[in-house]
């Protein structure tokens, strides 16, 4: 196997995994459950899966690697097949939602958590599988967590794990911080493989300029870039980390940082004069793959480095050369918002243990600094210590469908690491049974299991059921295809070029009747099947989000016609125009985001929250308030107002039937099942 390798093995021969590998590759085979840790970068993702599958016996079955960022699942995968030469997606290869890059042959696989928990609903036991490693166990994501109570509940059934299985199951689970007493008491008490790595010291300074206040502005992009230049002109050679939350402030700061870049005189502004200029690069979850590759790359000599990055440099991936980390202290988080009843993605200041992470990362091949923009203040006031588990602070409808669609009825006593609180389990039931998913005594539907199929929200699913039903998927698959890629419209920073974009949107809107925004999609979707990408870029249309959005579509429908195959859907008519069907089906999903005007623009939603919202300023039916009696939407933005976003106008008769489902469940009902 051994001439297979290339450079790249001297240079994971240096990594600190190296010299633990035949240890590593025992300890395995010696336990059911291991729990490795060591340092970010020591070599744990890209070296262990290999090691494995170089041992005879371990190699019986797939290797399964699991991520809960599907960048990382994919980059990782990448460098895996460079590694040991092959083509990405035949003996290495990665599953990512709606991204399928294995084959046959595959033996080395990366996926995301959730692709895991999707392939347990079809195969309990995981029998193609000789091990099993959940990575980044540390992040606690909700799918992870889930993962490892579904492991551990498995081999609580000695009879149970080994039926249908020709050759045993290993489970490794990996992190990156020392918390694994915990993780191996869970685990039964199973050995803990701890790789010793070297770090080197690294000094944190703190900024003076941001407070909490500057969330809502985010005046700390300026900040972070103002902090990332002085480091170029004034620290010695290295390359700069920076960190911010999202895409489109990426996208922002590296311009800035572009533009004044190309202002400093090397002669004279520059403390280092081996230092000659500054390559700037983003990394973000849903940039092109070609473009992510760049960022492993060394720079070209004199040249210096700078990534800003999402939280994925934090532990998910390693780039080499970082000598500086420049903090913004916040992070995009996915919480539910009892406010509005729903999950939102917002921007909040990370805790202190997430902040020693990123610190830590200046600090892997010798010492390094780290620039936090906030003030010490804001540490000790803002930050919390550590991070809340996704599992307790998101929605956990789709978890709950997966678990009893897995046999799992009692969900409230299933082993979780940390257990939600039960309002959330009893929110998650409650929807369900909203939805049709489940009965009254708690158990699943017909519709349950269908729902459970689709890689969706359970709301969008019961939409696109309901669609089918009545012979219009046509209609909303494309449309569940187009909410599930992100930005597929591009809103530019600079003012002059968003009015124009605003208005080409418009457009666009008008052209497809207007005054739906879930219609627009849809129309934007069918037009550009038939146009260049020329067309999109002089739209502001994000032309690679659409060729997924197309993807996405042909997955969906391939998923809808195997369960058409297999079972009996119910078959419905309806007579009425296009735009009321599209509409009616939408309901069916929908009918937990109605609202209704109630004072000039202001809307109420009905789902007994009564929250006031507002129309958003990007959709086609914002200043249109006045004509507006009952919409649903898609979801909700907070700022300082709660705004509603993808919205389309509807009759109250439509929801008359389905908004007494809202309050009609006793939760108590649903639990006492659920206890049982
Ligand atoms: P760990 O999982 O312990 O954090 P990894 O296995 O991710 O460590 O990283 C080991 C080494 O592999 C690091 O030096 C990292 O820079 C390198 N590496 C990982 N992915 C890539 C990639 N896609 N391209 C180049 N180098 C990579
Ligand atoms: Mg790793």
């Amino acid at each position: 196997k051994s001439s297979r390798w290339d450079s790249t093995e001297n240079e994971s021969k240096h990594l600190p995994i190296y010299r633990h590998k035949a240890k590593l590759v025992q300890a395995v085979e010696g336990s059911t459950f291991l729990v490795v840790t060591g340092e970010t970068g020591s070599g744990k993702t890209t070296q262990l899966p290999q090691y494995l599958h170089q041992a005879g016996e371990l190699s019986n079955g797939k290797i399964g690697i699991t991520q809960p960022r599907r960048v990382a699942a994919i980059t990782v995968a990448q460098r895996v097949a460079q590694e040991m030469q092959c083509t990405l997606g035949r003996e290495v290869g990665y599953q990512v939602r709606f991204d399928d890059c294995t084959s046959q042959d595959t033996v080395v696989k990366y996926m995301t958590d959730g692709c895991l928990l999707r392939e347990i609903l079809a195969d309990p036991v995981l029998s193609q599988y000789s091990v099993v490693i959940l990575d980044e166990v540390h992040e606690r994501s909700l799918n992870t967590d889930i993962l490892l109570g579904l492991l551990k509940k498995m081999f609580s059934d000695p009879a149970k794990s080994t039926k249908g299985r020709s050759f045993p199951l290993k489970v490794v689970v990996m992190s990156a911080t020392l918390e694994t007493d915990k993780l191996s008491a869970f685990l039964g008490g199973c050995p803990v493989f701890a790789i010793p790595g070297r770090t080197f010291p690294v000094t944190c300074t703190f900024g003076t300029a941001v407070g909490p206040k500057d969330v809502e502005s985010t005046g700390y992009v300026k900040e972070v870039v103002r902090m990332a230049l002085d480091v170029h002109t004034s620290e010695l050679a290295g390359d700069i980390l920076v960190f911010l939350t999202g895409q489109s402030e990426i996208e922002r700061a590296c311009d800035l940082l572009f533009e004044k870049a190309e202002s400093i005189d090397y002669r004279y502004d520059v403390q280092d004069q081996t230092v000659e200029g500054l390559l700037i690069l983003p990394l973000y979850g849903s940039m092109p793959t070609d473009q992510q590759r760049q960022i492993f790359q060394p720079p070209p000599s004199r040249i210096r480095k700078c990534v800003v990055a999402t939280n994925i440099a934090a532990t998910s991936l390693t780039i080499n050369g970082i000598k500086y980390i420049i903090d913004s202290g916040f992070v995009k988080q996915l919480n539910h918002n009892s406010r509005v009843g729903m999950d939102i993605l917002e921007v909040v200041p990370i805790s202190k243990s997430e902040a020693e992470q990123r610190a830590g990362r200046a600090g892997r091949t010798s010492a390094g600094k780290c620039f936090r923009i906030y003030t010490k203040e804001f540490w000790e006031k803002s930050m919390p210590e550590y991070t809340v588990p996704e599992i307790q602070r998101t929605s956990l409808t789709a978890v709950v469908l997966t678990l009893k669609c897995l046999g799992v009825h009692d969900v409230i006593r299933f082993p979780y690491l940390d257990c939600p609180e039960e309002r959330f389990l009893l929110e998650a039931l409650k929807q369900l049974y909203q939805f049709d998913a489940i009965d009254r005594r708690g158990k699943v539907t017909q519709l349950g299991e269908l729902m459970v199929e689709f890689p969706l929200q359970p709301g969008l699913t019961r939409a696109v059921l309901k669609g089918s039903s009545l012979g219009c998927q046509d209609l909303l698959l494309p449309l569940a295809a187009m909410l599930s890629v992100e930005n597929i419209f591009i809103r530019p920073g600079n003012p002059e070029k968003q009015k124009e974009a605003d208005k080409k949107h418009r457009a666009l809107a008008t052209k497809s009747g207007g005054m739906n925004d879930f219609a627009t999609l849809l129309s934007v979707f069918q037009l550009c099947k038939s146009r260049p990408s020329a067309w999109c870029k002089d739209n502001w249309i994000h032309w690679r989000a659409l060729k997924s959005a197309f993807s996405v579509e042909t997955q969906l429908r391939e998923i809808l016609l195997r369960l058409q195959q297999v079972q009996d859907f119910p078959v419905e008519t309806f007579d009425g125009n296009k735009s009321e069907l599209f509409r009616r089906c939408l309901c069916t999903g929908y009918f937990t985001n109605v609202a209704r005007r109630s004072v000039g623009k202001v809307f109420c939603t009905m789902d007994g929250n009564g929250s006031m919202v507002n129309i958003h300023p990007s959709s086609s039916l914002f200043d249109q308030e006045a004509d507006l009696n009952w919409v649903i939407f898609h979801d909700v933005l907070v700022t300082s107002r709660v705004y509603i976003r993808t919205v389309c106008p509807i009759r109250y008769e439509w929801v008359k039937d389905l908004l007494p489902k809202l309050h009609e469940v006793d939760v108590y009902e649903l639990s006492s099942v659920a206890r049982q």
